[in-house]
């Protein structure tokens, strides 16, 4: 998922563009059938696919053929693999493609081997609605992927910060306000050694990835119901950016943009220099070896009163052009679904589990941290929702609001000039997007 990038956001990585094709070769005797599956992930999880993938293989006598890549080369692999018509017969697929890759042909329905072998009762909705599209509207009809996981962004705090400072740890049931979460932030950004700048802070966040959750709990949003009109001026919208960007300049509780620019808030948090900090399940290997406590709280609430995030979620679909559709089907239901392949994935903690009954129980008896892991699954279930460039036909219209936004996070410009001379831009685009939908 793009989030996944996050953690990389502050070093551009040029990796080196190569694909790695290997099996994940069990020694089978070479009689079945052949599979491609392209996916990328970090370590951890490449480990934990190819154990799973090898059960598989032994279970269908099929020879799987990995393709891995790096979370930045993924999508540029993925086209070029479309366009030189090399498509792998099950692939990762992120919910903002589905409308473009069905109106092209590159995704096949699978919903009848889903409906024949997967008991959707019993995986979150959010997940597989994701992959759902009827020709018209997101979120309905047939179904055009299974989810590999769903990732929901949550909030961390450093609670041994909080101790050292002698501040009373955030309630996880109780969400602060904007205001309280500023006061606190404050208490949070110190000098503590008192050479006249400053060691920590009470957070630091990215604009591109928190912005939403100021936005939502404050009753805003970037789109109306009918996703025709751009709604990013409107005041509750104009509010949660402004209180966004206070953070900066006016309350001083985020590094400053040199500080920033020596080392990045991600880094910082990672050394215990941060109070507050997004937290998604694929950050839980890297965070469980810091020497810092932390745990998991709802996002502070503005108007609403109502902690908002957003879940994030990869999907496993299938090549139209597969030569094998049902092994290929059977695949992509198998790595979503599969009690083991799934004990897999959890026990090498990097994703929530897919199956509700595995989450009930991991939540309870799961020995990794954050202690607080039921703030992750009230994501998924209750308050977490789709980005907002998810359901529409291209993300070009969201993407040009962060572009010149960089005036406005240093006090330069304020939210409303600024929003206010970005809606037109976006509501052209998103009319563009619309039209090559279909749409109005
Ligand atoms: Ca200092």
């Amino acid at each position: 998922m793009k989030s996944r990038t996050l953690a990389a956001a502050g070093a551009i990585a040029l990796a080196a563009a190569t694909i790695t094709g290997c099996s994940a070769g069990t020694g089978g005797d070479g009689g079945g059938d052949t599979l491609t599956f392209m996916f990328r992930g970090s370590d951890a999880e490449k480990a934990a696919y190819t154990a799973a993938i090898e059960e598989f293989e032994k279970a269908n006598d099929v020879d799987v053929k990995i393709i891995m890549t790096t979370a930045e080369e993924y999508s540029t692999k993925l086209k070029a693999a479309i366009t030189g018509r090399q498509i792998p017969d099950v692939f990762y697929v992120d919910p903002g493609s589905v409308q473009a890759y069905v109106g092209s042909g590159i995704i096949k329905d699978i919903t009848k081997e889903v409906e024949a072998s997967a008991d959707l009762d019993n995986v979150w909705a959010y997940g597989v609605d994701s992959y759902r599209f009827d020709g018209k509207l997101m979120g309905q009809g047939p179904i055009y992927a299974m989810p590999k996981d769903v990732g929901p962004f949550s909030f961390g705090y450093n609670k041994t910060m909080f101790e050292a400072a002698g501040i009373p740890l955030p309630d996880k049931d109780k969400p602060y306000t904007w205001d309280e979460f500023i006061d606190v932030a404050k208490q949070l950004t110190k000098d503590t050694n008192g050479d006249g700048t400053l060691d920590q802070w009470g957070t630091g966040l990215n604009v591109v990835w928190n912005l939403q959750s100021f936005v939502w709990s404050n009753g805003g949003d970037w789109v109306n119901d009918d996703r025709t009109e751009v709604t990013v001026n409107s005041p509750e919208f104009v509010e949660a950016l402004q209180f966004f960007a206070d953070m900066g300049p006016k309350h001083g509780v985020t590094p400053s943009v040199s500080d920033a620019q020596t080392l990045d808030t991600y880094q910082r948090w990672m050394q215990g220099q941060i109070g507050f900090f997004p937290v998604g399940p694929w950050d839980v290997p890297t965070y469980e070896k810091l020497d810092f406590e932390w745990d998991l709280i709802p996002y502070p609430v503005g108007k609403t009163g109502k902690p908002a995030t957003w879940t994030g979620t990869l999907g496993i679909a299938v090549s139209e052009t597969t030569k094998n559709p049902e092994l290929a089907a059977d695949l992509a239901i198998y790595l979503s679904t599969n009690v083991d392949a799934q004990q897999s994935l959890v026990d090498a903690g990097v994703q929530v589990p897919n199956l509700i009954d595995m989450a009930e129980k991991w939540k309870t008896e799961s020995t990794l941290p954050p202690e607080n892991r039921e703030e992750f699954l009230q994501i998924v279930q209750d308050y977490g929702r789709a980005l907002p460039a998810n359901n529409t036909y291209s993300a070009e219209w969201y993407d040009e609001l962060w572009k010149g936004i960089q005036p406005v996070l240093d006090g330069e410009q304020t939210a409303k000039e600024y929003l206010d001379e970005v809606q037109p831009r976006m509501q052209e685009l998103l009319d563009k997007a619309n039209k090559d939908a279909g749409i109005g």
